[in-house]
């Protein structure tokens, strides 16, 4: 038969791999402890219309990016999440969590993306975002603390050299007042721009700024900045962002030609990159999105949060070669030298399983040589011999494999002798 391969754009993740994982997820789950931010854990698809909606039908991930499929029998059409923010803010509003007594609402999740993209590194077509959302407050002090969760898993896993880039879209209105200006040079120029940002300045000029085609990048080198349109309590905002970032010792740069590629953005906007990393240079992004709520039938509520890539983080690290601490290896292998030595054995590694030690036995009637090699393999700390001697004196000889040291002990000790050692 002809083997079946893996969906192009995604990956098995692989024991021996998936502990990085492991050890990474839980770092972020410790942050948004120390943080208080609560998990939230949304359905793996959404009615197309809340992306449609929530993420904005000019984006790159609703216009080419989304897998959907219609159901034949409901015609309900349904879309795979490409991103965790819609779906957040639809269960905010579902739960009317607006109404919940402790405000800001501050939530994170942890889970598979979906996206139709060209594969490459760092891009894949199912990853994993964590992400925040602090949904209910306006403070600029929140836009520096949900930068700061990101930035503090960076730098507790070891990675430096990041940088945090900074920009304010401002309001609708702020927006409104620079379109005409920018309007004005983009159609100067509009010819000459690639096919999608000669369709972007129709429908949402502010894009054309986010463009990835050096082209148009240098096209538009000197196009009016948002930041000269922002109303004075917009400029304000951005300041006081600015200046508790500072406090936190953040560095940053502010980039007047960042734009997020999503819609609902206003005010704060930011992105962390990383030099090392190659095409793919941003590892978070994020921003405010005050018209979010409404926009999905809630309550006028203001909302601020990022995303990033568990793959892109992953690759930050192998870029600069940061080892994680991850231990491997069970505490014991029980190595058996005759069948009723077996019986024992597997009794006895139930019992040691229990007491909360690791704990492994021979399933493939291997000799002990054999069994001591698999026990290396397995890096035990100590192997626990059964022999014939051993099993009429109702002794083990547990041996630890760092030092060599060897000791006979009754089997009923065993137990608490590995669990003893675990704890210290
Ligand atoms: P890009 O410009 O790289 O396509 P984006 O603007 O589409 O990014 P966001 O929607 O803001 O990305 O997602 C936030 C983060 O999720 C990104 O900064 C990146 O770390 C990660 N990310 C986005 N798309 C992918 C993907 N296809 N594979 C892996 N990680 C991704
Ligand atoms: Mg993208």
């Amino acid at each position: 038969m002809a083997k079946i391969q893996i969906p192009r754009g995604t990956q098995d993740i692989m024991p021996g791999t998936v502990e990085l994982w492991h050890y990474v997820e839980a770092k972020a789950r410790d942050l948004c402890r120390r943080y208080n931010y609560h998990e939230i854990r949304t359905p793996l698809f959404e009615h197309t219309e809340l992306f449609q909606r929530g993420v904005g039908e000019t984006t790159d991930i609703v216009e080419k990016e989304m897998y959907s499929v219609t159901n034949p029998r409901s015609s309900d059409e349904l879309t795979l999440r490409p991103e965790g923010t819609a779906g957040v803010v639809r269960a905010y509003v579902e739960h009317k969590l607006y109404g919940s007594p402790n405000q800001p609402v501050k939530l994170y999740y942890l889970g598979p993306m979906f996206r139709h993209e060209r594969p490459q590194a760092g891009r894949y077509r199912q990853f994993v975002q964590f992400g925040v959302e602090a949904i209910g407050s306006s403070d600029p002090a929140i836009d520096a603390e949900v930068i700061a969760v990101a930035i503090r898993l960076y730098q507790e896993l070891g990675l430096t050299g990041l940088s945090v880039e900074l920009n304010s879209v401002g309001t609708v209105e702020d927006r409104a007042n620079h379109r005409t200006h920018l309007l004005a040079h983009l159609n100067g120029v509009r010819t000459q721009l690639c096919g999608d940002c000669q369709s972007r300045i129709d429908r949402n000029p502010l894009r054309v700024l986010d463009c990835k085609n050096e082209k148009c990048r240098s096209l538009t080198k000197d196009a009016p900045s948002i930041l000269d349109y922002l109303s004075e309590e917009s400029a304000a905002h951005f300041e006081a962002v600015q200046k508790y970032l500072t406090a936190l010792n953040i560095p940053f740069t502010v980039n007047p030609r960042l734009v997020r590629g999503l819609d609902y953005y206003t005010l704060t906007a930011f992105e962390i990159k990383m030099a090392e990393i190659g095409a793919v240079e941003t590892l978070c992004g994020g921003g405010r999105y005050n018209g979010l709520v409404a926009e999905l039938g809630g309550e006028d509520m203001p909302g601020i949060g990022f995303a990033l890539s568990i793959e892109r983080l992953l690759l930050a690290l192998e870029k600069q070669g940061i080892q994680l601490p991850i231990t491997s290896g069970i505490d014991c292998y029980l190595v058996i030298q005759t069948p009723e030595a077996k019986d024992q054995a597997f009794i006895l590694l139930d019992q040691l399983r229990q007491a909360g030690v690791s704990a492994e036995m021979d399933y493939l009637d291997r000799k002990m040589k054999a069994q001591l090699k698999a026990a290396d393999r397995l890096a035990a700390r100590y192997t626990a011999i059964i022999g014939e001697t051993e099993l009429a004196n109702g002794t083990v000889v547990l041996k630890e494999m760092a030092t060599g040291e060897q000791r006979e002990l009754a089997a009923s000790e065993l137990v608490n002798a590995l669990a003893a050692s675990d704890k210290k």
